[in-house]
């Protein structure tokens, strides 16, 4: 196992002090997968105080569980004291932790074997549990009784989906059973935390799990707009961004659903807006000439036209751009030809700087307030022409031009 130099830098400081150190937890599994582990998490006996007392840089990231960030240039460390966590009477939090001087407590709280496994810095792994075992087999199975662990705190529900997702692992039969038996604790965690589970999961190399959500008998207890979700291998060929994944496994969906779906999990604004924007494009025929690939990259910008075509690309939506099922332009072009056409159009477009927003203009609002015109809705209505005028006609974009185009229109 390859430890980062800065992770044994802490794990080795520690040791010196007398301390027990270990990498754990995801970092470890991701290691032994011969993935790249997103960040390094280290385990030890030392108590939070004493971990602030022995390196510089420090930030109290959650003292009162026993978490320490050390920093080592701009990257932190999270340092977290061995600890048992009490009884979960909220179903989701434990009602207190103790710090514990041993390791294998520490191991036992976590949450699935293939995460409960820790290595010291002579990469010894320590795995307690058959986590190795259970990588091999390719399962995410509960540490210990799987109904006592989703009582304990119903989003390892989630998060045991998310993994199998993440890695492509099945989920374990009675770690599987158990997970449905004790779906209904979901009401305990908080929306934002299962939108947290649900996007790592779109977000994914398998997001088409989030299908077997409703034979887990999860579905009800998630906001109802989520039963319309359409999850499969399509949304794997999507960048891994989640406005337009979302929009994948809505783009059946009226655009208000994913806005609402969002909105009760409380997503951030513009993840909600992108989809809802998206998930109404998706389902329209692409343009296919430069005058409607300029109204529309007009209408949505040039960054949510590329994610439309990406939509296309993946195969969502085609039905609108379909031969006679389009209705318009030409019938004869395939789906994959009108989306090739749309994608040169708008690169030409945009390397030639046609005028596509208002701002690109070349009679602007001040140039008709010069021009007699008075602030307010009559500016905008001209404005509004010109533009139009223009996304039709780029060459019309010259300040003499749209003054005679003006007066013409005036006369
Ligand atoms: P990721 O790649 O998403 O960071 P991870 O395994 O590191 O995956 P984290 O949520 O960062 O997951 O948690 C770090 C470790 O803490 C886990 O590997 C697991 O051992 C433990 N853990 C996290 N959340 C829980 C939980 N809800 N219940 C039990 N153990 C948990
Ligand atoms: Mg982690």
């Amino acid at each position: 196992m390859k430890i980062p130099n800065d992770v044994l830098l802490i794990m080795n400081t520690l040791a010196e002090a007398g301390y027990e150190a270990y990498a754990v937890g995801g970092c470890v599994r991701d290691s032994l997968l011969g993935r790249e582990p997103k960040d390094w998490d280290i385990t030890t006996d030392a108590l939070p105080e004493a971990v602030k007392a022995l390196f510089r840089r420090t930030v109290d990231t959650g003292i009162e569980h026993g978490t320490v960030t050390v920093m080592r240039g701009k990257t932190g460390y999270e340092v977290t004291t061995y600890r048992l966590d009490g009884a979960y009477s909220d179903g989701r939090h434990p009602d207190s932790v103790t710090f514990t001087p041993e390791l294998r407590e520490d191991l036992r709280r976590r949450d699935f074997t293939i995460n409960a496994m820790a290595c010291a810095a002579d990469g010894t792994i320590v795995d307690l549990f058959g986590g190795q075992e259970d990588l091999e087999k390719q399962v995410v199975r509960c540490v210990g009784d799987p109904d006592e662990r989703f009582t304990e705190d119903a989003l390892r529900i989630l998060r045991a989906v998310r993994f199998s997702a993440q890695l492509d692992f099945t989920i374990e039969p009675a770690t599987w059973e158990a997970l449905r038996r004790h779906a209904p604790n979901l009401v305990h965690v908080s929306r934002e935390r299962i939108l947290a589970e649900l996007t790592k999961t779109l977000l994914s190399e398998h997001p088409e799990r989030l299908s077997e959500l409703g034979p887990a008998g999860i579905l009800e207890w998630l906001p109802e707009q989520f039963a319309e979700c359409h999850a499969d291998r399509r949304a794997a060929a999507l960048p891994e961004e989640r406005s337009i994944r979302w929009t994948g496994v809505f783009a059946e969906s009226a655009p208000e659903t994913v806005r609402e779906l969002l909105k009760e999990l409380k997503s951030d604004r513009d993840t909600m807006d992108r989809a809802a924007l998206l998930t109404r494009e998706v389902k329209k025929p692409l343009p296919e000439t430069a005058a409607d690939v300029r109204i529309l990259l007009s209408e949505i910008g040039p960054e949510r036209f590329a994610d439309l075509l990406l939509l296309k690309k993946a195969g969502y939506g085609l039905n609108a751009d379909t031969g006679a099922a389009a209705g318009i332009g030409n019938p004869g072009r395939t789906a994959a030809e009108r989306i090739r056409r749309a994608e040169d159009l708008a690169a030409e477009i945009l390397s030639r700087g046609d005028c596509i927003s208002l701002k690109q203009l070349a009679l602007t609002g001040r140039d008709l307030i010069a021009l007699g015109v008075k602030p307010g809705p009559e500016l905008g209505q001209k404005l509004a022409f010109l533009f139009r005028k223009v996304l039709e006609q780029p060459e019309l974009n010259e300040k003499e031009t749209l003054k005679n185009l003006l007066a013409e229109k005036q006369a």
